[in-house]
């Protein structure tokens, strides 16, 4: 199928022909008619799998033929994400598939001065792109006015819910009028989510490529279980192995990802590190200089990196495990972009055992074990493995978990590659891995994310 066949405007299928996008993804010609149409879309699709599109496109079409001009204050699309690396994303390739037409876009986010958004406000905009937090800011100033807003996208709707966003969108809502159209796309469909569908949307079409919460299948995905003080060096060791390509490593502090940055860059790697606690500055030459290829590895927090779409990433590191099982799957998805290869690496020590049960649960399936074996936790957290090997002395040479690549060899199959449903993953999925003992990890419990 190709994106004339889908009603879609011939100068947006220019733009799109410009940028070699010809053929439409999954949710893409899931999602675009039914948005052509003026109805409401509820769109569960995993990152990177071309969503900006499916909301984006028809969007623009719509606005484009009705040529009103932009009236001050008063957007007409109203796109809402999580992270302002997110929002600046979507501004981005939305600008980039309006080009030449009279559509004025902007782009307010945190982390910046309000003058140059309220001034930016005041000379009209039809397309707004917004973190949810400093749009009740401008709304609070009187410098938007959503009364004639008649399109509006929550993108990544269950970050922006992890984030707390949840008032903010709730004061939005009553701001909207009724009459338009809303689309909503999320990674996954937590518990809160239907609140908010049921707030914003108007009988919507659901839409879904895959179930939520699992990865892209063409994710290569390893497990090591290395203790805590031994991450740092087997992160050399991987990383040495593929000193020209992109990598992204996820910490869960932004202390430990400054520090574990200053190591990577004391072993000679161009790192660069984000984060909540970095400026709005600082973060956009970070992610600008990953992408040119001058920093080859980028340290960051969940925060930080959830929005990143650079196609050059090859390599995410999970060297601390989310405590959002969900995150484990949005960070992994910062690799094979559009259609592209990756490998996504986690490390796992003793305290982190309940943090990986709970990842495997979400998605449903084990992950291969690269090296080293289960911890063993029992509940006063001893660290040691079966047995009784101290913590941080992975067995080495054992059949099939190896160091050699970033697996058991590269040709070895993955289950997780292979399974389109990972729910059918074959219980030793994880060769060689014995089945971990319930952890009392002190970190679980509270289910409150930790600081990013
Ligand atoms: P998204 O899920 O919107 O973040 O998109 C992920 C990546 O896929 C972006 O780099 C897009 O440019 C790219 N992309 C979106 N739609 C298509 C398509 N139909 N064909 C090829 N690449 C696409």
């Amino acid at each position: 199928m190709q994106f004339d066949t889908l009603g879609l405007s011939p100068r947006l299928i220019n733009a799109l022909n410009e940028q070699g996008i010809t053929d439409p993804t999954p949710i893409q010609t899931q999602a675009i008619p039914h948005a052509m149409a003026g109805r409401d879309v509820m769109g569960l699709a995993q990152t990177g799998s071309g969503k900006t599109a499916a909301f984006g496109l028809p969007m623009l079409d719509a606005l484009m033929k009705n040529g009103r001009k932009a009236e001050p204050k008063t957007p007409r699309a109203l796109i809402l994400a999580p992270t302002r690396e997110l929002a600046r994303q979507i501004h981005d390739t939305l600008y980039a598939f309006a080009q030449g037409s009279h559509l004025k876009m902007a782009l307010i986010t945190g982390g910046v001065g309000f003058t140059p958004q309220i001034e930016r406000m005041a000379r009209g905009v039809a397309i707004l792109v917004a973190t949810p937090g400093r749009l009740v800011d401008l709304l609070d100033r009187r410098a938007v006015d959503l009364s004639k807003t008649e399109f509006l996208v929550l993108d990544e709707a269950d970050q922006m819910l992890d984030l707390g966003f949840i008032h903010s969108l709730r004061r939005i809502a009553t701001l909207l009028p009724k009459a338009r159209q809303t689309m909503l796309f999320s990674a996954t469909m937590p518990k809160q989510m239907e609140e908010i569908a049921s707030a914003f949307l108007t009988d919507p079409v659901r839409v879904q490529v895959n179930p939520p919460g699992q990865a892209v299948a063409k994710i290569d995905q390893w497990l090591h279980y290395v203790a805590k003080a031994a991450k740092t060096d087997l992160l050399i060791e991987l990383l040495d192995k593929h000193r020209d390509e992109l990598a992204i490593v996820f910490g869960r502090t932004k202390h430990g990802s400054d520090k574990l940055a200053r190591q990577l860059e004391a072993a000679g790697f161009a790192v660069a590190a984000i984060h909540g606690n970095k400026s709005q500055g600082q973060r956009d030459r970070a992610i600008a200089a990953f992408r040119e290829g001058e920093v080859r590895v980028l340290v960051a927090t969940d925060v930080a990196a959830r929005g990143i779409d650079i196609p050059g990433i090859r390599h995410v590191y999970n060297y601390e495990l989310p405590n959002v099982p969900e995150n484990y799957v949005h960070r992994i998805g910062r690799t094979a972009r559009a259609g592209a290869d990756g490998t996504a690496v986690a490390f796992c020590a003793p305290d982190e055992m309940g943090e990986l049960r709970d990842i495997e649960k979400a998605m449903k399936a084990r992950i291969p074990v690269a090296s080293g074996a289960p911890w063993q936790v029992s509940p006063d957290q001893a660290t040691t493995r079966p047995g009784g090997r101290p913590a941080g002395k992975p067995r080495q040479g054992q059949p099939g978990q190896g160091r050699q690549g970033q697996g058991p060899g590269r040709q070895a199959s993955n289950p997780l590659r292979r399974a389109a449903q990972p729910a059918s993953a074959p219980a030793g999925a994880s060769a060689g891995a014995q089945k971990p003992r319930r952890p009392a990890s002190p970190r679980r419990g509270g289910g409150k994310p930790r600081a990013a």
